[in-house]
């Protein structure tokens, strides 16, 4: 490789230096010109290290410092399409040049620290918000939250009630669809067990990128399962060509399925509203959109305000008790923050 110099990387913590581990921190600072910028698909980040995919290889990659927002972290995630340039085209390394737009993201807000919206996966075909009425019982502001959230970032989402084989009486489970159907959202009943809807499932899965959101015990991994028998052996070697071992926590992943892709959400269980605005909480339930032009007020957050046309839809049934449960949620949970500015 010549015209190539290193540096060490700025992620690079050095606990237990041996001279090859050193050697694998290393990257190329790369020549100023000629750069051939390829284009790829982020599959995972791990703080500063990117993997991409530029047509079958796997490259490693650096992010520019100006992907890097201060207090933000990396503003990056699996599934982003990306410019990268190396060093020649048989190169394993490489560096981030360019963000492409992105069509859609899933994202949601964290508390602490460093507060503010973070992105899980970017251009996500569908989001299966995954739950199911028995064991466990179901939780409606998850769900709602979700779905919320994949508004927010322009996703496509639907409902996969999974465990319908626990569910003696189906009128309760077509109640539960009717009210996510009713919002504009496809609803899906699967039993992992017994297989049931699980081909419906599959033919949802169209070579894009997906995502499987749901608290945990819902069934996401037996769906997955049932679809992939070979999918642990495929999360298990993406994992292995890991450089800095087994125990990497990446930020943000996917994993192949069925000839498109699998964001990973491990351990997701809250979603916190991504957004920092009253107003802008009620454009992510499409139920409520056609109504507000008749609330009274025109900037109306349909709490305490009289003359409201959520309301007014509430008490008639065309807004259903839990969806409007799950804004009046949310919309404290932004009231709080914007109290304490924590954003
Ligand atoms: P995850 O945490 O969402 O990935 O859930 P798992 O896939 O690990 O499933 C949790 C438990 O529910 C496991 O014991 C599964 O065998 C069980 N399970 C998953 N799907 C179904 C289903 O459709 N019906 C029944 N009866 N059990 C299921
Ligand atoms: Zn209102």
């Amino acid at each position: 490789m010549r015209n190539t110099s290193w540096k060490i990387s700025e992620n690079a913590i050095i606990l237990n230096p041996k001279v090859s581990e050193i050697c694998s921190l290393l990257i190329p600072t790369l020549p100023p010109m000629p750069k051939s910028k390829r284009e790829g698909r982020v599959i995972r980040v791990t703080g500063g290290d990117v993997w991409v995919e530029v047509e079958d290889r796997l490259l490693s990659c650096v992010l520019r410092g100006r992907f890097r927002q201060r207090g933000r972290g990396v503003q990056i995630a699996a599934g982003d399409r990306v410019l990268v340039s190396t060093a020649g085209p048989d190169s394993d390394v490489g560096a981030i040049e360019e963000v492409l737009p992105r069509e859609s993201s899933l994202s949601r807000f964290i508390e602490g620290r460093d507060s503010g919206e973070k992105l899980i996966v970017a251009n996500i075909d569908m989001l299966f918000a995954v739950t199911t009425l028995r064991a466990p019982s179901v939780n409606y502001n998850f769900i709602d939250r979700v779905l919320v959230s994949a508004e927010w970032g322009e996703a496509n989402a639907c409902v996969c009630l999974n465990k319908i084989d626990l569910v003696e009486d189906r009128s309760e489970i077509e109640r539960l669809a009717a009210i996510y159907t009713s919002c504009g959202y496809r609803t899906i009943r699967t039993s992992a067990k017994t297989g049931e809807g699980v081909d419906e499932l599959e033919k949802m899965l169209q070579g894009g990128i997906y995502a499987f959101v749901g608290e945990s015990g819902v069934g996401k991994s037996s769906l997955l399962m049932k679809m992939d028998q070979e999918l642990d052996l495929k999360v298990r070697s993406l994992g292995e060509k890991s450089k800095k071992g087994r125990h990497t926590t990446a930020y943000s992943q996917l994993f192949p399925i069925r000839g498109g892709y699998m964001a990973d959400t491990p351990g997701i269980q809250t979603f916190g509203f991504p957004g920092t605005e009253l107003e802008s909480i009620s454009n992510c339930f499409p139920e409520f959109r056609d109504m507000e032009s008749d609330c009274h007020f025109h900037r109306c957050t349909h709490s305490h305000e009289p003359d409201c046309a959520v309301k007014a839809a509430l008490e008639q049934g065309r807004v259903h008790r839990s969806r409007y449960d799950s804004y009046l949620s949310i919309l404290s949970e932004v009231e709080a923050r914007i109290k304490k500015k924590a954003y």
